[in-house]
């Protein structure tokens, strides 16, 4: 038994891989969430451990991203933290949540976007591509690592196991719930956890991010981007404190948001290529 709260641990009755499966690290994506809850009652796991989690509890409860700091930018060594962080709820919360993550093989960590019609997408490394394929994403990105610190895939990744992150696409799409639920189905199957599902290869793009623009006082989109869309070199992306930013090659655009602070992640580039 775990007594962490939301935090429900299975046991299989054969030994195996210690998985875990995370939603809520952001509280408006609830698509985890309801995945989550919706499978429990009838899950059978057979082999392993596999530790289902409410990540930001308070955030979920109160129906926002987090309460004091992004919890998905936590999972970093103390040191490399503000003291404003750290006198945050959702450090607590990081806190004991590590002590599982950094236990577990394999972490599957669920989002959704507060955008509609947003693309659903992996977050991976290379040594989780195996994985990747078989769950329903048609995009797989990497190289997130290297640009963005802290996130729960990150630390699992740092600390010998694979995180893999999927984004089910827009918050209140009930398609998101279903793509949830099927990718937890397949991340478990895929590492022995339950039995009975078939895996299906996916069709994949990959989609690898270089850079992560930070603004220096604000920015403002000059446009509505999809993410993944393409953008040449030279191509104007908004505006920061009015100065124009822009793309120095050929490539694409994720996550570009309006943003009205300084040091804010305003949008992410990369570039396409083959799995
Ligand atoms: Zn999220």
């Amino acid at each position: 038994m775990n007594m962490i709260s939301g935090v429900i641990n299975i046991k299989g009755k054969v030994k195996g891989k210690n998985l875990a499966v995370i939603s809520g690290v952001h509280g408006t994506e609830i698509c985890g969430v309801a995945a989550i809850k919706n499978l429990l009652p009838n899950i059978n796991i057979i082999r392993g451990t596999v530790t289902f989690i409410f990540a930001n509890e308070k955030a979920i409860r109160d129906k926002k991203r987090f309460v004091d700091k992004d919890l998905n930018r936590l999972f970093v060594k103390s040191s490399q933290l503000s003291s404003e962080q750290k006198r945050s709820y959702e450090y607590q919360r990081a806190r004991e949540l590590k002590g599982i993550l950094r236990k577990c093989n394999a972490l599957l960590d669920i989002h959704s976007s507060a955008t509609p019609k947003a693309k659903p997408f992996v977050i991976c490394e290379p040594r989780s591509f195996k994985v990747a394929r078989y769950l329903p994403f048609s995009i797989v990105s990497n190289g997130w690592d290297k640009i963005q610190h802290g996130g729960t895939d990150y630390f699992v990744n740092k600390n010998g196991g694979q995180g893999i992150c999927v984004e089910c696409g827009y918050n209140f799409d009930p398609s998101a719930i279903k793509k949830a639920k099927s990718a937890v189905l397949s991340f478990l199957k895929y590492f022995g956890a339950v039995n009975g599902r078939k895996l299906t290869v996916r069709k994949q793009k990959l989609f690898t991010v270089k850079k992560m623009y930070m603004t220096k006082q604000n920015f403002k989109p000059a446009k509505h981007f999809k993410d993944f869309e393409f953008v040449k070199e030279g191509s104007l992306i908004g505006f920061d404190g009015g100065v124009p930013v822009k793309i120095k090659s050929d490539g694409g655009v994720v996550f570009v948001r309006g943003r009205t602070k300084p040091k804010e992640e305003a949008f992410l580039f990369g570039t396409p290529g083959k799995l």
